[in-house]
């Protein structure tokens, strides 16, 4: 009898023995097919020899050392390479173990920041409401999913939610794309003022949505407004990509492909690639500045901030995606992937939508195509539709509650950036059997 405290308590995980490239084994000896890297984790794949022995050498030379005492070169050589690519005026990073760690960091930072900075009166949020930041409490409540929030909505801090861009469902007949996508960020100002112009501290999203809607990236346009509206009113905005970001989307952070720079930026998932836990909190020099011109002194901490391991291993991983090409193959890969999903499911009464961008791609399952309805939460679509997918020996990570109210269903496709041509074609045919084996899919 296990006595390991499993997700899904009902129905105990399979147990995977070992992983390398694009497949995982099983104790039975089945292969699958690494078709969302997890949950967009696994960049490289699994079993890289470099990433391994990086981690082995840091182990042995100093595997941890409290930043309360010390640094250590892992930290300070990736977050050099870190800040040499950071987009805007990223300046400095804060290493900690996970995405919803570099998220809470990111929030607390945001409200010391106008404390230091003579507004103490900034303590709004503003994020979206199909949004993921992660599950500790402060992150909770900055994501808009409502299941996720349910029972905890009593002990949750008061956050304001507006809509994301999200073309698919929101954008109007006749609508051009570019006046969505101010409509949709118009939404902000007006959450903005309605709150009180000098009160909100900042504003959350992530530039390609992941785990509530399946990669979903902004229209272009949208976050020039974001950013435009956030320096009007002095609110910090803060980027999540620790989903999206790391090469992903086919550049090494995404907002890049929207031409704009937070404030605060999140990343984690593909910064280790699974080899160690590790996340990170980037920042401006203004941010920065301002409490080390202050209290000289960022009130937060955990014991394994900048843990040397975990540095090593994304300072191997971030060199890695450089010397071997990596984002140019995200952006091979994924136009290969894209036609590939157009020709298997273009046509398929139940996928009204295919997007995405890089190695970041979703199919949304819909019940009827040309009205959009989704299918009724009651079928658990995307549930099923992963449960299909693993018997038929591949990982991809499903959503439910793609649409507000709880409805709508997606499966996200995140697989390493390594996949090759064949294994894009194993991927799409293994989609293809899911599909099938699901009756109300299928059409039977
Ligand atoms: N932000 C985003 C955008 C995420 O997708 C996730 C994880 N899915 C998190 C934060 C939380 O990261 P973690 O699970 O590493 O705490």
């Amino acid at each position: 009898m296990s006595h390991v405290f499993p997700r899904q308590i009902t129905a105990p995980p399979v147990k995977a023995v070992s992983a390398k490239g694009c497949y995982f084994t099983d104790e039975a000896g089945k292969q699958y097919l690494d078709g969302s890297g997890g949950a967009a984790v696994s960049c490289l794949g699994h079993g890289d020899p470099e990433i391994i022995k990086a981690i082995q050498d840091q182990v042995a030379k100093l595997a941890f050392a409290h930043t309360g005492f010390f640094t250590s070169d892992p930290a300070e050589e990736l977050a050099d390479l870190l800040i040499k690519y950071a987009p805007g005026d990223l300046d400095r990073v804060y290493f900690v173990s996970g995405g919803s760690e570099a998220v809470e960091a990111a929030l607390k930072l945001a409200r010391q920041f106008h404390i230091e900075n003579g507004e103490p009166q900034r303590k709004h949020l503003i994020a979206r409401r199909q949004s993921y930041h992660g599950n500790t409490l402060g992150a909770l409540a900055t994501g808009g999913n409502a299941w996720r929030r349910a029972q905890f909505e009593p002990i949750l801090v008061d956050v304001s939610h507006i809509a994301p861009c999200y073309e698919y469902v929101d954008r109007a007949e006749g609508e051009s794309a570019e006046d969505y996508g101010l409509r949709a960020a118009q939404e902000l100002e007006d959450e903005i003022l309605r709150l009180g112009a000098d009160q909100v501290m900042a504003f959350v999203a992530e530039p390609v949505v992941g785990a509530t809607m399946g990669a979903v990236p902004a229209i272009t346009g949208y976050y020039k407004r974001i950013r435009e509206i956030c320096d009007t009113y002095g609110v910090l905005l803060i980027l999540d990509e620790v989903m999206c970001g790391m090469g992903r989307t086919g550049h090494l952070f995404a907002c890049d492909a929207d031409g704009i720079s937070p404030d605060i930026l999140c990343i984690a998932k593909g910064l280790g690639a699974g080899y160690q836990p590790i996340g990170a909190m980037l920042c401006t020099k203004q941010v920065y500045d301002t409490i080390g011109a202050g209290s000289g002194f960022f009130q937060h901490g955990h014991t394994y901030l900048g843990h040397p391991t975990a540095c090593a291993a994304g300072l191997a991983v971030v060199n890695a995606m450089f010397d071997r090409d990596l984002i140019a193959n995200v952006n091979t890969r994924s136009e290969q992937l894209m036609t590939a999903l157009r020709e298997a499911f273009g046509q398929h009464p139940h996928v009204g939508d295919i997007r995405g961008r890089g190695l970041f791609l979703g199919l949304e399952f819909v019940e009827d195509r040309d009205s959009k309805t989704p299918f009724d939460p009651i079928l658990k679509t995307a549930a099923t539709f992963k449960k299909a997918a693993f018997e038929a020996g591949l990982i991809c990570y499903p959503m439910s509650g793609t649409r507000d109210g709880q409805l709508g269903d997606h499966v996200l496709l995140a697989p390493p950036f390594i996949i090759t041509e064949d294994q894009i074609g194993e991927l799409v045919g293994k989609l293809q059997a899911a599909a099938t084996a699901i009756p109300h899919l299928a059409g039977h």
